[in-house]
């Protein structure tokens, strides 16, 4: 009997198993995960070759139902199966975010802890920031993360300084820190690659004096007739239970972890009974609010490859260039008021000014610009990765769309409906129209950029784009190649499925404590938060359950 069992050994799991060990070696702590133990697994070391972990033995390989609005086609949306989770392959973007953002969380819950500076002790927590001189009130010194920046990592890419030129013309400046809860600006990307190493969450939160237990698929939660959590039910027909008192702790991420509720009895009891289960906790949230991150790639010929200025070229080499992504700097912009004010009425109805997404202003568009080709056979092309060509990326920040996680069946092996429901409201087509008006106005109408590329490489039947494109040129672009930034979230949403001290409402001892608890998009990338969560769920678990 473990006195906590958390199911999942992705992100989250591996912070929480660990430091509930490290802060206090009593517990007995079990941590199950329905994948194998990848460390040595022959392309995770080495970020750059993550693109080789996509459909791997390691791949969830999810793919979504349908997209109404992305032309009905559904999308691949990869997630990890194995101990560390996203942590084996994600891009390394170590992006905190906008501090409205998580006060807009925090005023949701009417709890301050999950405000900017409620979740700050926790973001410094995880933290080995780069520069020791920073602003030690905003930055982690002693944390377990090693981050380091473009510069740091000792990165010197030659069309550094052209492209931050070429950024300044969307009207933001250039800042020296955007993990500080201010993140609009100009900025070099972040990344907690270490030594050009990937830290996955498993081994840098180390797992001794736990009870690990890979490819150990857990079927559902068992809850007995006072509503008590009292343990797992694997697969395999096995049954762990706690100690009397003990935690059930879901870390499943957020496809997943719905799931998991769903199948132990715990959702909309008619949807449950469709598959056979027992209802047991009438929670008819679970699984709905899933939020992700729509993004954009866009590819770009250059006009002097024979520079070496993009990744292929045989010229383009330099000390430290191994140590992170072929990226400079990264960029958070808001976008006119009236316009999106008009989208959203569109959607809503007459809105205030001061409406949640007017008010700030918030950040709602996050782009950079890769000295490299990724990808571009996705939305058919197939452009060869010689150094000819760069490519830009945008994401919008704050989708107001709403998809949801359902059961497919009663199976535990089988995967959930995944259902983003992409680009559905007229705010996220504005923003992300905004997006693609401001790439094309940047590469193409700015001296920087009429310097930079030649043209622009469009997806073969489709038009070259002028800054006068159409909503519907700019909308079909966005249906063939709009895709996930791997950041889904919401679908046990903290105030509706758990509350602000990650209990599932209506079950003791049992919580939820990912991705799935993020109530709303936020403008940044999960991984930093997800560790966040992970770290004040440590302190919420030891001062309500484990204090004695
Ligand atoms: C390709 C990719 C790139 C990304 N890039 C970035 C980036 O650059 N920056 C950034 O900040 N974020 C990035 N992310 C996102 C980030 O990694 C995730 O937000 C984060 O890992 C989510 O953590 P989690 O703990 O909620 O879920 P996960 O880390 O996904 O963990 C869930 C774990 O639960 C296990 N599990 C699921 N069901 C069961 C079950 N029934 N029984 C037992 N175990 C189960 C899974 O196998 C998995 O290991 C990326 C993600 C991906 C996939």
């Amino acid at each position: 009997m473990a006195d906590v069992i958390i199911v999942g050994g992705g992100t989250a799991g591996c912070v929480i198993a660990s430091r509930l060990h490290q802060r206090k070696p009593s517990l007995s702590i079990t941590l199950l995960e329905a994948g194998p133990d990848p460390k040595n697994h022959a392309h995770v070391k080495n970020p750059a070759e993550a693109a080789l972990l996509h459909f791997s033995d390691l791949d969830w390989k999810y793919f979504t139902a349908p997209q109404k609005h992305l032309d009905g086609k559904p999308r691949y949306n990869c997630a990890i199966k194995g101990l560390g989770g996203g942590t084996v392959i994600n891009t390394g973007g170590w992006i905190r975010g906008d501090a409205l953002d998580y006060d807009g969380w925090a005023r949701e819950v009417n709890d301050r802890r999950w405000s900017y500076d409620g979740l700050l002790p926790y973001f410094k927590r995880s933290e080995k920031h780069f520069d020791a001189d920073a602003d030690p009130s905003q930055h982690g010194f002693d944390g377990p993360m090693h981050t380091a920046s473009v510069s740091a990592s000792g990165r010197k890419f030659p069309l550094r300084d052209i492209v931050l030129e070429l950024w300044k013309h969307t009207g933001v400046d250039q800042i020296p820190d955007a993990n500080n809860g201010h993140p609009q600006g100009i900025t070099e990307l972040v990344e907690n690659w270490r030594d050009g190493k990937r830290q996955i969450a498993s081994d840098v939160y180390p797992l001794d004096g736990v009870d690990v237990r890979t490819d150990t698929l857990v079927k559902r939660i068992s809850i007995n007739s006072h509503k008590v959590a009292e343990g797992v039910e694997l697969a395999n027909g096995e049954k762990l239970v706690v100690k009397p008192g003990g935690q059930v702790i879901l870390t499943a991420g957020a496809y997943r972890t719905p799931q998991l509720l769903m199948l132990s009895g715990i959702g909309e009891p008619s949807h449950l009974s469709q598959h056979g289960i027992r209802p047991i906790v009438e929670l008819p949230e679970v699984g709905k609010n899933l939020h992700d991150h729509l993004m954009l790639f866009r590819y770009w010929k250059l006009r002097h490859p024979e520079s070496g200025l993009a990744l292929g070229s045989p010229d383009f080499s330099g000390p430290n260039y191994e140590k992170g992504g072929p990226v400079d700097w990264l960029v958070t912009t808001p976008i006119p008021a009236e316009p999106l004010k008009r989208a959203i009425e569109k959607d809503e109805g007459p809105i205030p000014e001061d409406h949640a997404l007017l008010r700030g202003p918030r950040s709602h568009l996050e782009m950079n610009l890769l000295y490299a080709v990724f990808a571009s056979e996705t939305v058919g092309l197939n452009i060869p990765l010689d150094g000819s060509s760069i490519m830009t990326y945008y994401m919008g920040c704050l989708p107001t769309s709403r998809g949801s996680i359902t059961l497919s069946s009663d199976d535990p092996t089988a995967q959930p409906v995944i259902d983003p429901n992409y680009y559905a409201t007229e705010t996220d087509k504005h923003v992300m129209r905004e997006g693609f008006r401001m790439h094309t106005r940047l590469m193409l109408e700015t001296p920087e950029g009429k310097d930079l590329v030649q043209r622009e490489h469009t997806p073969p039947g489709f038009p070259s784009l002028d800054a006068d494109a159409t909503d519907e040129e700019i909308d079909a672009r966005i249906k063939l190649g709009g895709s996930t930034v791997f950041h889904p979230g919401g679908t046990a949403t903290m105030g509706k499925v758990v509350d602000a001290s990650l209990n599932v409402y209506g079950v003791k001892n049992l919580r939820v404590a990912d991705a799935s608890v993020i109530p709303q998009p936020l403008a940044s990338h999960y991984q930093m938060i997800v560790y966040a969560i992970a770290e004040q769920a440590v302190d919420i678990i030891l001062s309500e359950n484990f204090a004695n």
